[in-house]
Order: structure tokens, then sequence, then C-alpha cells
């Protein structure tokens, strides 16, 4: 059985990455997997899916109060995504500084080898989304992929 944690040595930790509509319809599927494999990431599970409004804000409802959510929402639902469980040592930081900054036209410049720099456009079209926390991380998976209540069981049992 694997044991997600960020702490300890040796042990990989999960987290999510979204290729974003812009990113799948701009054809970089290939050239961003091929980043992820080179950097040491597994991927351990992906799917393709249309979200709608109500996934979209569901999903980011950590900004619903802020001004852009309206055009985040639109964006997100724009086209299809590809929603992926990417594995590595300290996982979630290494995607983080993999992906970039937010602002992929800052990106360009601050960060050019990072993924947002290489296919994304601007503060909202960055074409990468990455769990910006192990705990989001975590929440994040649970939100697309739903895991089978045994294993679920034996993972807790596991723990104790
Ligand atoms: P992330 O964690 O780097 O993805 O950035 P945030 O969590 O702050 O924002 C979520 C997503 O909302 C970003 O990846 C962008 O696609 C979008 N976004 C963030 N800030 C802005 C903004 O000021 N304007 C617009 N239009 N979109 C934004
Ligand atoms: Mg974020």
């Amino acid at each position: 059985l694997e044991c997600y944690s960020s702490t300890g040595r040796g042990e990989k930790e999960r987290t999510l990455g979204i290729i974003k509509p812009d990113g799948l319809s701009g054809n970089y599927t290939n050239r961003i997997k091929q980043v992820i494999l080179e950097s040491g990431f597994e991927i351990s599970k992906e799917i393709v899916i249309q979200l709608d409004e109500q996934d979209a804000a569901n999903f980011y409802a950590e900004h619903s109060s802020k001004i852009f959510f309206t055009d985040l929402i639109r964006y997100m639902t724009s086209g299809p995504v590809l929603v992926m469980i990417l594995e590595k040592e300290d996982g979630v930081a290494h995607w983080r500084n993999l992906i970039g900054p937010t602002d992929a036209g800052k990106a360009k410049i601050t960060h050019p080898h990072s993924i947002r720099a290489m296919c994304g456009i601007d503060l909202e079209k960055n074409c990468i989304h990455g769990s910006d926390s192990h705990q989001s991380a975590e929440r994040e998976i649970a939100f697309f992929f739903k895991e089978a209540p045994l294993d679920e069981a034996v993972r807790k049992h596991d723990e104790l």
C-alpha cells in the first residue's frame, strides 16, 4: 500500500494538474506531458472532462467573491480539460514550481522554462492548474476522482 504524505523521505506526494481549455485546444498536451515525465512525475490517473458552470464554481469556490470569478468560470467551461493525478516526492511544491507564476505573460519573462510561459497567454489564460498545498491537492483529487470506499477504508486502517 502506498503512503501518501508530504513528510518523510522517499515517499511520493500526490498533486492535481489540469490542462485548461486553452492548453488542450492549443495542442499543448503532448509537450506538457513530456515536461511532466522528464521532471520525474508519474501520471497515475487522467481524465478528459467538460466542466459545467456548477462544477467550475465548486472547484474554484475559494475565488467566488473575486472580481474575476465570472470570467474564470467562463474560461474553465469554454472547452474540455485534462485532469491528472501527478506523483513525486514533494510533488505539490515541485509541480507549482514547474507550472510557474499565475500570470503567464510575466512568466515568459521571469520563468521562461515554466509550463505557463510555454503555453499560457496572460493572468487568466495560463493553460494549467496546480494544487497550492497538500490539503488542496487531496481535496481537488477527491473532487475529480472518487475513490472506492473499500480502498479508503483500507488506507485509513493502514494509517492507524
Ligand atoms: P493559481 O493558483 O496560480 O492558478 O492562481 P489563483 O488560485 O490565484 O487563481 C485561479 C485562476 O484564476 C488562475 O490560474 C487564473 O486562470 C485565474 N485568475 C487569477 N487571477 C486572475 C485575475 O486577476 N483575472 C482573471 N481574469 N483571471 C485570474
Ligand atoms: Mg490557486
